[in-house]
């Protein structure tokens, strides 16, 4: 039994932040079992498939905390249990709950394409948000092709319109857009409706893009180091229209 440290977060159930709990993970296993899988060999393997020095020190510095706190446990180990165990249920003796019926697995371009269930619009329990400034977009699909809920709609003119009622604000997109400041996730209490951006960018380019920067604010989140030590803020930066700045990709997987 060994404990690593970390934040308790329901929240990144749903949000892709890389806060390097992956890394520190296969640290931790090392540790725990190095039969399995060697320390030597964890960071081998970060260096090569990320060549980024603080993912192999993240799970490095895991694998020797975990290292100080592993106990063995043994069968006859532990406390004494004098009450009744109760019986559960079997999963086919549960009663009906809420149904959502399914809809059926299918995949085509255009607004209103993608498996979408009507039945489980899943932005309720979103934290934040994507900001698009299409302005900046290199229209590279990155962000269609990335979204885990399939939120992107294509446009007639080749950008990628997000449908916000389907998505949960988990990140991949941001974090994967080359562009600096194009996508930007910002805090849900800070918005009203779900409504179209594409459509609010079409109708009024000028007005949009001061909605956006003024939604988006000067902070830009980042996660720290080792989790559980809170997060780092940063200044954003308001990018003058049409300037599209592309991100190397190290920065853009760590921005
Ligand atoms: S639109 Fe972006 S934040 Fe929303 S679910 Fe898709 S990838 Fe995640
Ligand atoms: S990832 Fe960014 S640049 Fe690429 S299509 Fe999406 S918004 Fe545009």
């Amino acid at each position: 039994m060994a404990i690593l440290e970390g934040d308790a977060s329901f929240a990144g159930l749903w949000v892709n932040k890389d806060d390097l709990t992956r890394e520190r993970v296969l640290g931790a296993i090392a540790a725990v079992d190095p039969e399995l899988i060697s320390i030597e060999a964890v960071e081998q393997y970060l260096w090569d498939t990320t060549q980024q020095e603080h993912r192999v020190l993240a799970a490095r510095q895991a694998y020797e905390q975990v290292k100080q706190s592993i106990k063995t446990v043994t069968p006859d180990q532990g406390i004494d249990w004098p009450y009744q165990v109760p019986t559960l249920p079997k999963w086919h003796e549960f009663s009906e709950g809420i149904v959502v019926p399914a809809v059926p697995r299918g995949f085509k371009l255009g607004p209103n394409g993608q498996s979408r269930n009507p039945q489980f619009k899943r932005f309720t329990s979103r934290t934040q948000r994507p900001v698009i400034r299409f302005d900046l977009c290199i229209k590279c699909t990155l962000c269609w092709y990335d979204c885990p809920d399939e939120c992107f709609d294509p446009t007639e003119d080749g950008y990628y319109d997000v449908n916000y009622e389907y998505c949960v604000g988990c990140g991949r997109c941001a974090q994967i857009c080359p562009v600096k400041e194009c996508i930007v996730m910002v805090d849900e209490l800070r918005f009203e409706d779900n409504s179209s951006p594409y459509e609010f960018w079409k109708r009024d380019p000028e007005g949009y893009i001061r909605w956006a920067e003024e939604k988006k604010g000067t902070e830009r989140i980042t996660y720290p180091f080792v989790t559980g030590t809170g997060v780092h803020v940063l200044e954003g930066e308001r990018v003058p229209e049409g300037k599209k700045i592309m991100l190397k990709k190290k920065e853009a997987l760590t921005s």
